[in-house]
């Protein structure tokens, strides 16, 4: 891997690029964009060609081997210089390992799996440690690099604790914050870092390499992905990389075939599938003992989290449903790969109940973050989205 490889993000790469090759790195970036866009990925791309150790690679434009040493430590996680920090889960106060996070816990913050519930915080001992490092002199590194994902979920203490460090910073470190909640980041913060903003990789560049990337995948299937994905790409490739999830986003797309037809008081048991789609969602995606410890002890938080990916795909259903029932020659829906269906189905909605539909939808979404009952609200979209086509049949 090298910035070279990385899909999308020309931009700012070019912009770190020239960074480097006029010796100026800031000592703070943030990076701004959409999850699971590509962020963390170009963060750690950036530390190893800071660090490479084959000047071969700084020609026409700064990158890394990829291969020497010092990029294969970054790249495992394991140069003592470069270090990666992401919110810890806190633990429901009845858990008894409430007050310290497990030695396991600890481990999966510096691993590079992606284990993130609603709620989790960046802590203010997880930004102490750093800052003892960054004040000390790097063991290996030219210059050492400390990338905070989702830095918004930083507790105040530890914000501003990074904050007086961004402010007096020691001359070779560079802190790296990602977020995909920029309003949510202290303005201090960000004016103290150089923000730098990720787009969506357009799908003429995601779909050619993800079908590379996952060439026994039906094209359609890849199509479907990388439409439901907005351009976030490693989401899209985590998808196509686990049939498991990809066998949810079926159950959940034969829920939706299934409305049409279904009685007001099916919206009950229609809930309970949905909760389970997004139960199974969550195991397809972390594997692992941390995985199932963290369902166990917050089963609600993580359920609320995987309902956000599961409502998305089921508003992508009824976006499909829109403008199939407008045009039903359309060829900008999301789900090609089911198509026939759409068109058999779209004669039972009329546009604006599926535009109904999304608002719907869109409100579940808003109102689970705001901590509403998950049962109930999924209990009240499902009676919602049952009764469109059960009037119509009067
Ligand atoms: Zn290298």
């Amino acid at each position: 891997m090298s910035f070279q490889a990385v899909i999308g993000h020309n931009q700012p790469i070019s912009v770190l690029q020239r960074a480097i090759a006029s010796g100026r790195v800031p000592p703070g970036y943030l990076f701004a964009g959409p999850p699971n866009v590509g962020k963390t990925l170009v963060a750690v791309e950036l530390a190893k060609a800071l660090n490479c150790l084959d000047e071969g690679h700084m020609d026409p434009a700064p990158d890394s081997c990829g291969q020497c040493e010092a990029c294969r430590k970054i790249e495992k996680g394991i140069h003592p210089d470069v270090r990666l920090v992401r919110p810890l889960v806190k633990l429901q106060e009845d858990d008894d390992e409430s007050k310290k996070p497990s030695k396991r816990e600890r481990r999966a913050d510096d691993s590079t799996r992606e284990v993130f519930i609603e709620g989790s915080e960046i802590t203010r001992d997880q930004v102490a440690a750093l800052m003892t490092q960054a004040h000390l002199h790097p063991v290996e590194a030219r210059r050492k690099v400390f990338v905070i994902e989702r830095a918004e979920t930083m507790n105040p203490t530890a914000a501003n604790r990074l904050l007086k460090t961004l402010e007096e910073p020691p001359g070779d470190t560079t802190f790296i914050l990602t977020t995909a909640k920029l309003p949510d980041m202290l303005p201090t913060i960000i004016s103290r870092c150089q923000s730098i903003h990720f787009q969506p990789v357009p799908a003429e560049q995601a779909g050619p390499a993800l079908r590379e990337m996952h060439p026994d995948t039906v094209p359609e299937t890849v199509e479907a992905v990388v439409a439901l994905s907005g351009g976030r790409f490693g989401w899209a490739h985590t998808l196509l990389s686990r049939p498991e999830v990809m066998a949810q986003r079926s159950a959940l797309l034969d829920l939706a075939v299934g409305l049409p037809g279904r009685q007001m008081f099916d919206g009950m048991r229609l809930a309970e599938d949905l909760i389970e789609i997004a139960e199974a969602w969550w195991s397809a995606t972390e594997e692992g003992k941390l995985a199932a410890k963290l369902f166990k002890s917050n089963r609600d938080r993580v359920l609320r989290t995987m309902m956000g990916d599961v409502l998305d795909v089921l508003l992508t259903w009824f976006r499909d449903m829109t403008l199939v029932a407008a045009d039903p020659g359309t060829q900008t829906i999301v789900n090609r790969d089911r198509a026939v269906q759409l068109a058999e189905l779209a004669g039972r909605y009329r546009p604006t109940d599926c535009v109904r539909a999304c608002r719907w939808i869109e409100n579940t979404k808003v109102s689970l973050r705001q901590n509403a009952n998950l049962r109930l609200a999924c209990e009240a979209l499902m009676v919602r989205l049952i009764s469109l086509t059960a009037i119509q049949r009067r």
